[in-house]
């Protein structure tokens, strides 16, 4: 489907102002082919464009909407702490709020630092890591995303346990030569990896399950390894929560698993759709943060009034009915992914569905869901762009990219899951011929 004719206008005068139109790629549509649609306004599960049209939206702001767009408690929250002031750039009470939610929720969080983005957040948990064990280098897994600080945008080199390459233009290969790049699910990569270079290593970086690029469920036994693997090296593990964090649960990723990390980062829905981003760990580490420690880090509005209400807010609502939203989620999210199957299957078309509680991923090809980010086939991601535009004909919003990952939030019922497979029945009736490998 074309975007309607106001949205058209809309991107035409913002390509003039801003690259592509966006201040985020993603949002481009360019993988999917199209233009961008441009939204009014949203509330619970659905989304409405500017032409009026309306959308079953399941990208979810990209993960912090878990209670669906405008929730009542959080608009009110912010409406609130907004009267009384934006931002003093000084102590608030709503900051001690949400990181005592943090500290009380999450076993391994006594202390944390408020930043605005998940990517400062991260950035500034690597930096509190070499500080605090003297190393460069650190670890990461490709298909993994950590935000898009100049260390972090860096792509496997060739061969295993090489230093990465940069994937983005001005990041110099200093940086990027400071950080190493394994494939994820890889034992004996891993492996000889920390014999030849672990006690070099300041931090591995890993997402709680990594949801960036696909979603790709990695095993118990193999996170159990690295978190073994980094305490005998004196590595720190940085568990990279920013999608994960209070999606799968109170404890994330590290209460699903059962591994405590050294840190954590947060983002996305400690913000409740505000721009919010935390770091955190054992007193012992925090405290090396300026002003107490010699590792610095700063933020102009980190922990404003506004952003910390509407996180304190949606951790509320998540939290204080002892955890029953988890559950509904799980439900909701079970219902779609068995109704999509059914859908594929009836139109005899290549799936594989990955789903770690409200997190699922529909990939265009057979098989089980990959665990690695190489075994993603590139053929079923250009498959992906009929069926979005399909969907987009018949009010379903998924992300405008095969890569990225479906939301499911509380609020979607079982009457939208339902409506939303029907959905996918007529656009995979429709458009199935040019889906086919
Ligand atoms: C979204 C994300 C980030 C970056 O967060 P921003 O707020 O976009 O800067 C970092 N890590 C993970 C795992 C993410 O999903």
């Amino acid at each position: 489907m074309s975007a309607g004719p106001r949205s058209q206008e809309l991107y035409r005068e913002a390509c003039r102002l801003m690259p592509a139109g966006v201040n985020s790629p993603v949002r481009a549509f360019h993988s999917v082919g199209g233009e961008p649609i441009f939204h009014a306004s949203a509330a619970g599960c659905r989304i409405t464009d500017v032409d009026g049209r309306s959308y079953i939206d399941y990208v979810g702001s990209w993960g912090p909407l878990i209670l669906g767009h405008a929730h009542p408690a959080v608009v009110e929250a912010v409406a609130s702490a907004a009267a009384r002031g934006l931002s003093f750039g000084a102590p608030c009470e709503a900051e001690i709020e949400l990181a005592r939610l943090l500290a009380e929720t999450v076993d391994h969080l006594e202390m944390v630092r408020f930043v605005s983005s998940g990517t400062e957040a991260v950035m500034s948990a690597v930096r509190l890591a070499r500080g605090v064990t003297g190393r460069d280098d650190v670890l990461k897994f490709s298909g993994c995303y950590h935000g898009h600080a100049d260390h972090l945008l860096v792509s496997a080199g060739s061969g295993l346990a090489t230093f990465g390459r940069p994937s983005s233009a001005g990041v110099p290969a200093a940086f990027a030569g400071h950080t190493l790049v394994l494939p994820l699910d890889d034992d004996t990569a891993l492996e000889r990896l920390f014999a030849e270079r672990g006690d070099r290593l300041a931090a591995v970086l890993m997402e709680g399950i990594p949801a960036n690029a696909g979603l790709l469920v990695q095993r118990q036994g193999y996170l159990r390894r690295l978190r073994e693997l980094c305490t005998e090296h004196g590595v720190l593990l940085i568990l990279d929560e920013v999608i994960t964090g209070f999606r799968l649960g109170p404890g994330g990723a590290a209460g699903l698993y059962g591994i405590t990390p050294d840190l954590a980062t947060y983002g996305k829905i400690i913000g409740g759709g505000l721009p919010v981003g935390a770091y955190g760990g054992s007193r012992r580490l925090m405290e090396q943060l300026a002003p107490l420690g010699p590792v610095y880090q700063a933020g102009t509005l980190s922990g404003n009034p506004v952003a910390m209400a509407a996180g304190a807010a949606t951790l509320h609502e998540l939290l204080d009915d002892g955890g029953s939203a988890w559950e509904r989620l799980e439900r909701t999210a079970g219902r779609l992914q068995q109704g999509l199957g059914a859908a594929f299957h009836d139109a005899g078309l290549p799936f594989s569905i990955a789903r770690a509680g409200s997190i699922l991923w529909l990939s265009l090809q057979e098989g089980p869901p990959p665990r690695r980010f190489e075994d993603i086939d590139d053929d079923a991601a250009e498959r992906y762009a009929a069926l979005h535009s399909a969907l987009l004909d018949e009010g379903v919003y998924l992300a405008p990219s095969a890569y990225e990952v479906m939301f499911v939030s509380t609020v979607h019922d079982e009457a939208d899951i339902d409506e939303t497979v029907a959905a996918f029945g007529r656009a995979l009736a429709r458009v199935g011929g040019e889906m086919r490998p």
